[in-house]
């Protein structure tokens, strides 16, 4: 029985718990192994077996007690952007290199309290920036549908865990497309919620106005339950989550998608898409016809504006919010310095990478006197334009679908040394994150050298009960979640 946990889903291993057919403790030992027989994917940056074992021990004792919470046992790794008291925590820096926090994220507290066995910390991007994991200070992640290929990012770890079935479960965020376009890279399922749905306390902060939490999983069904505990109110800690209270997202996973109009804005289908990602959306859009839905014609204008916006915005708030890494308070310190100036600069000199000093450049100089207007304000005008045109084609459609990326994954090192061919990758996630909409991800086929392909989902403000919905009635139908990249063991 052991052999095969790690091909359940999380629904299905969870039912399997609570039947007690196995043990949270027998789990977690078998997900150790698997996940040391892979370390050569590079997905865990951190863990603890003591730890893990002795969390495993605590469900099970639960779970006598006839506890039927669903992610009772169920084991999930977080991304390292998410601090932890058990962990050490990097956020893929040399910067907080063997940092500890005293307390928990509150997304970490939440699962835990749910009962889910934390496997250990998933590698990154350097302060989330990225999309391929190659900018986290502790090497790459491969892919595992082609270890020449990166996994996406910046929840690179998070996405290759979860497609290797290292783990059933992992957590990831999500500033301008993290969630989605790893998921899509990898072939697994993944959502960020609306902006505010999820705490942001304790997640080290990037962009703080974009980013989000979210799941990342086998299947939609998975998805939901795990939205489920991440979501909801945090307004002592977190100052914008939103005061509402948690959903059952699982009951919304029942509704026919019968009359469903799905809008398919042209923009995203233009000649930047690359034939083979078309063709496997069109095969799924194609899908959602014969469940009856409608697809109807729509436009987001601006969506090429996304992309000089978010490099605006995004690298402004990031180089406020990563001016706390100055030697004294977190992490490292340079080793000689002369004075107080010459340590703040050996210090972040040392400590970031150079996509980190990049933005932290970029932000700088948006935010200066001279380009404030120029810069930061027209962005900021623009970006309240793209949430009204999405407003606006919610009037015509219901959810909205279209490709996660222009293409499937790349090859390591393909990108790296151009810095806007990154940016420019980014351009169908970004608009969802400017107007704080929450999007997703799940595979729907396979384009050029037989990687997987993500269809996204957008939908209006707290939809994300009908996203998922919409997801799980075409993974019902379809099995493009179900195909797994050949790992050995
Ligand atoms: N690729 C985008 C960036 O580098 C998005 C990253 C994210 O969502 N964290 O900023």
């Amino acid at each position: 029985m052991s052999a095969a946990l790690h091909d359940l889903t999380l629904v299905q291993l969870s039912a399997q718990l609570q039947s007690r057919a196995v043990s949270a403790a027998e789990a977690a030992t078998h997900f150790i192994a698997r996940r040391d027989a892979h370390a050569s994917l590079g997905a865990f940056l951190a863990t603890d077996d003591r730890i893990t074992l002795a969390q495993a021990q605590a469900a099970d004792a639960r779970l006598a007690t006839g506890d039927n919470a669903p992610l009772l046992g169920v084991p999930i790794a977080h991304k390292d952007i998410f601090v932890t008291q058990d962990f050490p925590t990097t956020a893929g820096s040399k910067m907080l290199a063997g940092y500890r926090s005293p307390f928990d994220a509150t997304v970490v507290t939440k699962l835990s309290q749910a009962g889910m066995v934390t496997l250990g910390k998933l590698n990154c991007d350097e302060f989330a920036m990225g999309s391929s994991n190659e900018n986290s200070a502790f090497g790459p992640v491969e892919n595992p549908w082609d270890a020449s290929r990166v996994p996406g990012g910046s929840s690179g770890g998070s996405a290759a865990a979860v497609a290797a079935r290292l783990t059933p479960a992992a957590t990831g965020t999500d500033t301008g497309g993290s969630i989605r376009q790893p998921a899509s890279f990898c072939g697994i399922t993944g959502i960020k919620p609306t902006y505010g749905r999820a705490s942001r306390y304790g997640m080290v902060a990037f962009a703080s106005s974009l980013d989000q939490a979210g799941p990342m999983a086998r299947t939609a069904q998975d998805c939901a339950l795990l939205l489920n505990a991440i979501c909801g109110p945090d307004l002592d800690r977190d100052s914008t989550s939103l005061d509402m209270p948690a959903e059952d997202y699982s009951r919304s996973l029942t509704q026919s998608l019968k009359g469903l109009r799905i809008g398919i804005p042209k923009e995203f289908f233009g000649d930047g898409l690359s034939p083979d990602v078309r063709a496997a959306i069109d095969a799924a859009l194609k899908e959602y016809q014969k469940l009856g839905a409608q697809l109807v014609d729509i436009s987001l204008p601006r969506t090429e504006l996304s992309i000089p916006v978010y490099y605006i915005i995004a690298p402004a708030e990031a180089s406020s919010n990563l001016s706390r890494f100055d030697g004294v308070k977190f992490g490292h310190r340079a080793k000689d310095y002369t004075d107080l100036l010459d340590m703040y600069k050996k210090t972040r000199a040392q400590g970031f990478g150079d996509e980190v000093k990049r933005r932290i450049m970029i932000g700088a100089y948006v935010l200066s006197h001279g380009y404030y207007d120029a810069y930061y304000i027209q962005a900021q005008k623009i970006r309240r334009m793209i949430a009204d045109d999405f407003q606006q084609a919610f009037t015509q459609c219901d959810v909205i679908a279209g490709p996660v990326a222009p293409t499937v994954a790349w090859k390591l090192g393909e990108k790296s040394a151009d810095p806007v061919a990154n940016y420019l990758a980014d351009i169908f996630t970004l608009p969802a994150s400017l107007a704080g909409l929450p999007g997703m991800s799940l595979p729907c086929g396979f384009g050029e050298g037989g990687m997987p392909v993500g269809l996204q989902l957008i939908g209006n403000y707290f939809k994300e009960g009908q996203l998922l919905n919409a997801a799980h009635q075409l993974q019902l139908a379809t099995d493009w979640h179900q195909r797994q990249p050949e790992v050995s063991v």
